[in-house]
């Protein structure tokens, strides 16, 4: 498959260019060049078919000439290593769990594909020369993922830059406590630092021959296989006869992007709603026409504090940028931090099920969309589960959440992490890495 840039000012890159570089050279976001639907026995079977190999039938078209079939259903496998159950958890509403992978957050499936990608790439390249870099500014969640996902890959480094005092203690134990190939940089400033230091190292000629690469949702490897569960979601559906309405948590619209070509390869879909926090540049532009990213503000649904959605191109080019044909299939609505915590109480209180402040915006988008149009069955995605929101979950519902195993195994373990206060300390680690 061959990827354009929707700037439209760089060459087209093979799958490998794409996952390599992240963001083509005139920095636009690739996109596949072209979207063929699955063939209609496919569609029809899905129920019968193993996860693994709807999985192989959706990524083929955008990577299997690049990467041999046997090597693509490694891949594929390794990267489903946990569940997706789908849980009814009103009449016709449902939740898409897509938090039991090993940190938690949806992140670790795009985190465990492309990392795979990567490592095939690379895998002839010499233990002294050639590596990539990975280097990722994370938050919180994405720092988890990334971390976990490449971990022990062959001939790839991962560098996660953090800002001191800003996530989780948990969050901060899964990057710090893996060690082989992943360092932690801990940055005496915020998360936009950080985000700004990843940034010039990117166009740092300086850094060319380090091969430095983003694993953030705009690396189409990191993006295209969160099309995935949207599939298993449908699989899993009891009644198909019902329209079926997806609301997703967003921020930077990668996922619902992803979910949007799911529906371009024959997964049946009937509209998809974007649920966003007080970060509201997308249902305002819905709105209004007019697209006006704003500086980000931060909420109780942190991982989707995000001004200016990065993805959001690629949902515009797949309606061949035309604001009514968007309205026909996606709506977007956003939500406060008050209205958050309400629903979560009355989702608790209803049905027993304990969301996290994500899946409850994505909740309250469904239910909005739901109200002037009823009669259809909803699915929500459960983006997180709610121990990584441990402070937020248990002081607004008042019960206590058991800790999982994944995250248990972390807890015991020490953090080993390297401090850095600006660009040229970054620069030097990244020099004198071998
Ligand atoms: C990253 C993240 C999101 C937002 O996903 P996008 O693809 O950026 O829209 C939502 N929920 C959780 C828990 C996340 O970590």
């Amino acid at each position: 498959m061959n990827y354009n840039s929707l700037n439209h000012k760089s060459k087209t890159a093979s799958f490998r260019e794409a996952v390599i570089r992240g963001l083509a050279p005139d920095k636009g976001l690739y996109f596949p060049e072209s979207v063929t639907a699955l063939d209609t026995a496919s569609i029809k079977a899905l129920e019968n078919l193993p996860d693994e190999e709807i999985a192989y039938r959706a990524i083929k078209q955008f990577a299997g000439d690049e990467i041999p079939e046997g090597e693509l259903r490694n891949i594929v496998r390794e990267t489903l290593s946990f569940e997706f159950p789908l849980r009814e958890i009103e009449d016709n509403v449902y939740a898409l769990e897509l938090f039991h992978g090993p940190t938690m957050a949806f992140k670790d499936v795009g985190a465990r594909f492309m990392a795979r990608c990567l490592g095939y790439f690379n895998r002839n390249k010499k233990q002294d020369g050639g590596k990539v870099n990975v280097l990722v500014a994370t938050s919180g969640d994405t720092g988890g993922a990334v971390a976990s996902g490449f971990l022990g890959v062959k001939g790839v480094n991962v560098v996660i830059l953090y800002p001191k005092g800003k996530v989780s203690d948990i969050q901060e134990r899964q990057l710090t406590t893996l060690g082989q190939n992943i360092t932690a940089l801990e940055v005496n400033g915020t998360f936009d630092d950080c985000q700004d230091m990843v940034k010039t190292a990117f166009l740092d000629e300086g850094l060319r021959e380090k091969n430095l690469t983003s694993a953030n949702s705009i690396n189409v490897a990191r993006w295209l296989p969160q099309m995935f569960y949207f599939f298993f979601a449908y699989k899993q559906l009891k009644d198909k006869n019902k329209d079926v309405v997806f609301a997703v948590p967003s921020g930077n619209f990668g996922n619902i992007c992803a979910g949007i070509m799911a529906h371009r390869l024959g997964m049946p879909a009937y509209h998809f709603v974007a649920a966003t926090n007080i970060n509201d540049t997308v249902p305002q532009y819905l709105k209004s026409g007019v697209y006006s990213p704003k500086p980000s503000q931060q909420t109780i649904s942190n991982a989707m504090d995000v001004g200016n959605p990065s993805n959001f191109v690629r949902i515009q080019h797949l309606f061949d940028n035309d604001l009514d044909e968007l309205k026909a299939r996606f709506s977007s609505y956003s939500f406060t931090d008050e209205a958050t915590r309400d629903a979560m109480s009355r989702i608790y209180e209803k049905s027993g099920y304990i969301a996290d402040p994500h899946g409850a915006v994505g909740y309250l988008g469904l239910k909005e969309y739901l109200k002037d149009n009823p009669g259809k069955t909803g699915i929500f995605l459960e983006t997180a589960h709610p121990v990584k929101f441990l402070d937020i979950v248990e002081e607004t519902l008042g019960v206590n959440v058991a800790i999982p195993e994944q995250i248990k195994a972390v807890m015991g373990k020490d953090k080993v992490k390297l401090n850095i206060s600006n660009y040229e300390e970054l620069k030097r680690f990244l020099l004198e890495k071998e």
